[in-house]
């Protein structure tokens, strides 16, 4: 587990996100004082209203198109938003988050020379024909399609840490994550987890989109976020690109099956167009991981994993239907 001697001063952009609240979780554990920066796009302030009063956390409501100026040690940039739904509702704000916002973060972090972290995403590699995906390859990504805005935007902040790693010999860190899940995800937010969840305990048709054979590898939250940490902690000799994920692969119709029985639902699958690029396959080579993050794997298997999302949603949605 990190350790520090010290408190650092820690910025997570994005803190008030699925992913970012959790993260911001852990830092506060650690000891550390965390500023969360978020502009509450896809975020919301119930994911860290447990620390609002907490001494070592602050708020601030900031879109990282935008400068920022703040003293901190290290940089998690996690603001973007990550579900189709949500980075194509408005695609050039995606690029501006990803590229303005790498930008803007990478020049903080110049500034007051802090490590900075960027959360990237399998889906640099596009739909990919190499399987499973290690870091070496450099994927096949549509320039013009719908998906372009978020993957050819988190392949520019690549290219833009790489750049300052080089030019301005910045200590940078970069994962490249594979599809997440657990308790805070977006009720609404369009993925299949939270959708197949969410369509169960409501008794509604589970949407398969296209046949249903494409896969996916799904890693649960706390495995992901202990990686993030570990990936901080590395020398400055591990700027990444690194895979965090679960190689566990899964088919959508799958996941479905296994979450009507989870749940103990009577939703019937209904078919429904397959979105366009959608990525056939994806599973992650986490050799890399395993060996510069002190022997990390994820802990978490699909069904435990699933349980604790599932009594997530239930509690979600019994107080939605309360309130
Ligand atoms: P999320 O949508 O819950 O979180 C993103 C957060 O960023 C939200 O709180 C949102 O309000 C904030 N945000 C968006 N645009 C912003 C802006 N311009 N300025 C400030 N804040 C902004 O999604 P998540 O799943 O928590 O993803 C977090 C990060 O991890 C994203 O960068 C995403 O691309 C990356 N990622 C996530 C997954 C996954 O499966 N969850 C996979 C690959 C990569
Ligand atoms: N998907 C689905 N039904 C849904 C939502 C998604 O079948 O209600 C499929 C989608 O087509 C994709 C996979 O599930 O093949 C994962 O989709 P998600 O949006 O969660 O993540 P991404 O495609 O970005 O990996």
């Amino acid at each position: 587990m990190r350790q520090y001697n010290a408190s650092k001063k820690v910025l997570v952009t994005g803190g008030a996100g699925f992913l970012g609240s959790h993260l911001c979780d852990r830092l506060i554990e650690q000891g550390h004082d965390v500023l969360c920066v978020d502009n509450f796009f896809t975020g919301t302030k119930r994911n860290i209203e447990h620390l609002l009063d907490h001494p070592r956390f602050e708020l601030m409501r900031h879109d990282v198109t935008f400068p920022l100026y703040v003293e901190v040690d290290e940089i998690f940039n996690l603001a973007c938003p990550a579900s189709p739904i949500h980075y194509q509702h408005d695609p050039v704000q995606t690029t501006k988050t990803s590229v303005h916002g790498a930008i803007n973060m990478l020049g903080l972090a110049k500034r007051v020379r802090a490590k900075i972290l960027q959360a990237s995403t399998s889906e640099v590699y596009g739909d990919p024909e190499i399987h499973p995906q290690v870091e070496a390859y450099w994927g096949r990504v549509n320039p013009i399609g719908i998906r372009s805005c978020y993957d050819e935007g988190k392949r520019c902040a690549e290219t833009l840490f790489f750049d300052y790693y080089r030019q301005h010999k910045l200590r940078i860190k970069v994962v490249r994550i594979f599809n997440t899940y657990g308790p805070r995800m977006h009720m609404n937010d369009g993925r299949v987890v939270s959708n197949f969840i969410v369509q169960a305990l409501k008794g509604e048709d589970i949407t398969i989109y296209g046949d249903g054979q494409q896969t996916r590898s799904f890693c649960y939250v706390d495995d992901l976020v202990e990686a993030m940490l570990r990936m901080m902690d590395t020398g400055d000799e591990v700027p990444g690109p690194i895979n965090i994920g679960n190689p566990g692969e899964f088919s959508m119709l799958e996941l479905a099956n296994k979450v009507i029985e989870l749940t103990g639902s009577k939703s019937q699958l209904m078919r429904m167009p397959l979105p366009a690029d959608d990525p056939k396959q994806r599973r992650p080579d986490i050799t890399l991981a395993r060996q510069e993050l002190g022997g990390w794997e994820p802990k978490t298997q699909l069904e435990e994993g699933l349980k604790k999302t599932i009594a997530y949603f239930d509690k979600a949605l019994s107080e939605t239907t309360a309130g």
